[in-house]
């Protein structure tokens, strides 16, 4: 197969690259599952944009450089909040719906925000109406093609190690088939089934930062994995992520004694940054000897809860909680990666051909820690500015190259997933890290025989929690979302330096 642009994902980012890729080629952008799933379909709580009457794109910019704790990337930072607004008028104009109070679009407030400035759609569906829009409007252009169930297992390299196309993998024929193309784009999205815990679909193995790795790319920031407080607590059910946006509608975090804790923690309370909400919720789980917390919003009453969360409001039901009537049992999980593969503000990668956007990407836009419902802008914004990038640079196809060799690991997928929760969780040490890097070296790995997706997503789970592991150890200090046991503190020499991977490691197969 040749096309002009190959986009690897269907969310959000690569979604938006398509529409604007369909300008200049043929576009074939690639699902490892359905269409819709992704993180992009997921999202409930909404997308920030400094749009209400109230608010100022300098104040989004202080906000976001605030919650990144030091280690934004300044100039992401003001192209993502500058051009916010033009990228949801776009939006809107293709039809997506957000709601309104009367005529006027409808901003509710998140933790570290300092102003109402989260649109959401249908109450709490915001990602899958963005989502739903760009899709029919790319599938609406002649020059994009979908392709569904087809997992990239790796980038084709040329000799100058250019990346020219993609290996695809087919489950149900188990067969490899490839793909020419200009240029690449990497829009995979997420690595949170890395962990045990997460609110991340099944889709999230973070294969884009593992074959972007395997290819020679530089991988940033990976130790910075933002974990959620508050994803669904049931035994046997996925851990189903409720929204920071019902605590910003006054849903309160008690202990199994009924008390509201977070006052202990935070000056911010129920509202204080993820990180610091997720910490506490694990010290105080210790400290009453339970295995989760409860998010209570009663107050609100069924009627208000019922029209402004209604998917959260059905899917707790459906697993026997009904949040109008009771607390919901609590725990955290991972759910957002703030570091990835390296690019510049234009999407490009240190390899020629190869370019990222959203949540695989690490532009820097957030820097430690990002701040809530600036990914699917982040997903918009730089889809955007990679596709226009890849219109005016790309080259032409090679129509040739080679792949890295399917070195498998000799572990289970749940142990893995496990060990990285345990080790490279929520708090981590030199002991703990050293150990885990341990018993990851201590893995063997054998040539793939008879090729499967799952064989295939352990390989990369293996490798990017590697990474993960390698990153947080370098990392001497506690800043945004990665705390140290052995170093609690921020340190004046970790300021300004983001983990290059790349440089600190050896490639592992
Ligand atoms: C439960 C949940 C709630 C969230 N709520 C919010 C929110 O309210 N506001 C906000 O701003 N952010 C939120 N986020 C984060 C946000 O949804 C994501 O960061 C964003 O949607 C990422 O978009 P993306 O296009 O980069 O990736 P995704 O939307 O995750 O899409 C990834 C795509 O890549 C494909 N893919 C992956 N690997 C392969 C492969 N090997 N081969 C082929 N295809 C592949 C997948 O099939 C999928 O199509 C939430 C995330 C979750 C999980």
């Amino acid at each position: 197969m040749d096309f002009d642009y190959v986009v690897i994902g269907a969310g959000v980012a690569g979604l938006r690259a398509s529409i604007e890729l369909a300008k200049s080629g043929t576009v074939l952008v690639i699902a490892k599952d359905s269409l819709r799933e992704s993180s992009s379909e997921y999202a409930q709580g909404g997308i920030a944009v400094a749009l209400s009457d109230e608010d100022e794109v300098a104040l989004h910019e202080q906000d976001t450089l605030y919650a990144g704790d030091g280690l934004c990337n300044r100039e992401a930072v003001h192209a993502l909040v500058e051009e916010g607004p033009a990228a949801i008028q776009e939006l809107i104009d293709w039809g997506a719906e957000f709601d309104k109070h009367g005529q006027k679009l409808a901003f509710t407030r998140e933790g570290a925000h300092s102003r109402n400035r989260i649109l959401h759609s249908h109450g709490d569906s915001t990602g899958r109406e963005i989502a739903r829009t760009l899709y029919f409007k790319a599938a609406s252009l002649t020059n994009v093609r979908f392709e569904s169930y087809s997992a990239v297992s790796d980038l084709i390299t040329a000799a100058d190690g250019a990346v020219t196309g993609a290996a695809l993998f087919d489950e149900r024929t188990r067969s490899f088939d490839r793909v020419y193309s200009k240029a690449v784009l990497l829009a995979t999205g997420g690595l949170g089934r890395v962990y045990k815990e997460t609110t991340n679909p099944d889709v999230a193995t973070g294969d884009g930062v593992a074959m972007a790795w395997r290819a020679g790319a530089t991988i940033t920031n990976l130790e910075f994995v933002q974990f959620h407080p508050t994803a669904l607590h049931v035994e046997g059910a996925p851990r189903f992520l409720l929204s920071e946006a019902l605590r910003g509608e006054g849903a309160v975090l008690r202990n199994k004694h009924g008390e509201a804790f977070m006052a202990r923690y935070h000056e911010l309370k129920d509202l204080a940054p993820r990180d610091v909400v997720s910490r506490s919720i694990v010290e105080e789980m210790r400290r009453t000897d339970a295995p989760h917390v409860f998010l209570d919003l009663t107050a609100r009453g069924a009627n208000f809860i019922r029209q402004r969360f209604p998917r959260i409001y059905e899917t707790c039901k459906a697993y026997g909680v009904d949040i109008s009537l009771q607390a919901a049992p609590v725990h955290p999980a991972a759910h957002y990666a703030m570091g990835g593969v390296q690019t510049d503000l234009d999407g490009r990668t240190n390899i020629a051909g190869l370019f990222a956007a959203g949540e695989v990407a690490c532009t820097g836009v957030h820097g430690a820690n990002r701040l809530a419902s600036n990914s699917l802008l982040e997903a918009l914004v730089f889809g955007a500015r990679a596709a226009r990038e890849m219109r005016s640079t790309a080259g032409s196809s090679a129509g040739a190259g080679s792949v890295a060799p399917t070195m498998i690991p000799d572990i289970s997928e749940s142990d893995l997933r496990q060990l990285t929760w345990e080790f490279c969780g929520i708090s981590r040490s030199r002991a703990g890290l050293l150990q885990f890097l341990d018993v990851l070296d201590g893995v063997s790995l054998s040539p793939m025989l008879e090729p499967t997706l799952a064989a295939l997503e352990l390989r990369n789970i293996y490798e990017v929690a590697h990474l993960i592991a390698q990153a947080a150890l370098w990392r001497e200090e506690s800043r945004g979302a990665h705390f140290r046991v052995d170093f609690p503190d921020k340190r004046a020499e970790f300021l300004l330096e983001s983990n290059l991977v790349r440089d600190l490691i050896t490639p592992l197969v």
